[in-house]
């Protein structure tokens, strides 16, 4: 058995929905469990519906539901003849859970109608591939996941209870395959014991498809993307940026820690305890090799990896009084990044100053910065690249770097990290 995981881009058109059963068509005697995001940007669409809900502007969040409502439709109209109908009935059944809600008026988080409404995307989207494969011919049977995927309420970043996910995988998911070779179910989403809908983190696709292959210890698990395979850099910022064949789960978990955008991070951890091989694969060229991680040492050394990461903001502070930056400060600080749930990318810790790096998401950041002002004078400096390399040699540092204005830097023996102005 193996798991495929088919991310947003391999299901944005109709085009694509064919070309993803042209895909699967060449697998007839495998059993495979298909894990699907949303259409496109559906996520993000939908959103824009939990907000404008959420703001209390619930004709606009009907109207911006209504977009997703017709871009379903319509692909369903385009992709199916004779099941047309009885596909209509599920995407209309799955949209009233959606409707319901936005007809009441907020009482709750903000996360957790997120939740509620953001979850729909994967649902439709899953719902209408079935039926288009079904129609073509290649007999699947589609599953809500929220029945099998436990989680806490942690809303939109909720967290998977093994044991109850495990049992109901193993008792009513891998009995399916008995009578049957596919399975089609949704990414990034799951269910509380009250059966309230949760999700598990944006991008979160790849981790339902890592625990679909721990707990049915499948062969394999491939994710189909839009690129040839994992590069060495994000080729929109380096365009020469090369192919990486072959990579271990080691180096992949260091990658996606630096904020390289290659996998989930949560995907590595279930596939490594099972020592299951995943495979980056192209779905415009599925004939190409794409990636092979796996759990090995490499035969190959790898080529630099570059991680450029943009929009960054840097928190000087730095103590009132002159005195020591100590562990009751730094341990004061962390408090509040865990309760603001924001993570530095970078920190370093002087005499009298702790400089802190993050992605600059407004909010958080003046939150941030106005809490530490309690402790700390507060410096915020915006509009900082952080370029971090891994099997960095001189040269290529000096090249990238050159010209450039060095706020911070940090090395290793393996990878360098510098904050740029
Ligand atoms: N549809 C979700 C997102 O866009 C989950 C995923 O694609 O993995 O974040
Ligand atoms: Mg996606």
């Amino acid at each position: 058995m193996k798991v495929f995981k088919f991310g947003g881009a391999s299901v944005n058109s109709v085009e694509r929905i064919k070309n993803l059963a042209k895909i699967v068509k060449q697998y007839p005697d495998e059993k495979l469990l298909i894990v699907i995001s949303a259409m496109g940007k559906t996520t993000n669409a939908l959103e824009k519906v939990a907000e404008a809900f959420y703001e209390g502007k619930k004709e606009e969040a009907l109207r911006l539901f209504e977009q997703v409502k017709q871009q379903h439709l319509t692909s369903a109209k385009n992709l199916l003849t004779v099941d047309y109908f009885p596909c209509a009935v599920h995407l209309k059944n799955l949209f009233t859970e959606a409707e319901w809600l936005v007809h009441d008026k907020p009482v709750r988080d903000f996360d957790y109608y997120y939740d509620q409404v953001v979850c729909i995307g994967e649902l439709l989207s899953t719902a209408l591939v079935s039926f288009y494969l079904n129609e073509a011919g290649i007999v699947n049977k589609w599953i809500d996941v929220r029945d099998i995927i436990r989680t806490d309420d942690n809303f939109r970043d909720a967290n998977i209870d093994w044991e109850f996910t495990k049992t109901k995988i193993q008792g009513t998911v891998a009995p399916l395959f008995n009578d049957l070779n596919i399975v089609i179910t949704q990414g990034f989403i799951g269910s509380t014991d009250e059966n309230e809908s949760t999700t598990l983190g944006r991008e979160g696709s790849d981790y339902t498809a890592a625990v679909f292959a721990n707990i049915l210890n499948t062969e394999s698990l491939t994710i189909w993307k839009d690129v040839q395979s994992v590069m060495n850099a994000d080729p929109k910022q380096f365009p020469d940026a090369e192919p990486i064949p072959e990579l271990n789960y080691n180096e992949v978990i260091e990658m996606a820690y630096y904020g390289a955008q290659v996998i989930h991070p949560k995907t590595i951890k279930p596939l490594h305890n099972k020592n299951i091989p995943l495979f980056v694969k192209c779905f415009l060229e599925p004939t190409l090799p794409g990636t092979l991680i796996h759990n090995q040492a490499l035969k190959k050394q790898l080529p630099a990896i570059i991680v450029l990461k943009e929009k960054q903001v840097m928190l000087e502070l730095s103590s009132k009084d002159f005195s020591f930056v100590g562990e009751h400060h730094v341990s004061h600080l962390y408090h509040l990044f865990e309760k603001l749930k924001i993570k530095p990318n970078l920190t370093q810790n002087g005499a009298i100053s702790f400089l802190s790096v993050f992605d600059d998401r407004v909010e958080k950041i003046e939150k941030l910065a106005l809490e530490a002002s309690e402790l700390f004078d507060v410096k915020v400096i915006k509009d900082l690249s952080l370029l971090t390399i891994r099997h960095f040699n001189k040269q290529l540092f000096e090249k990238l770097t050159e010209g450039k204005k060095i706020l911070l830097r940090q090395q290793t023996p393996d990878t360098i990290q510098v904050l740029i102005q």
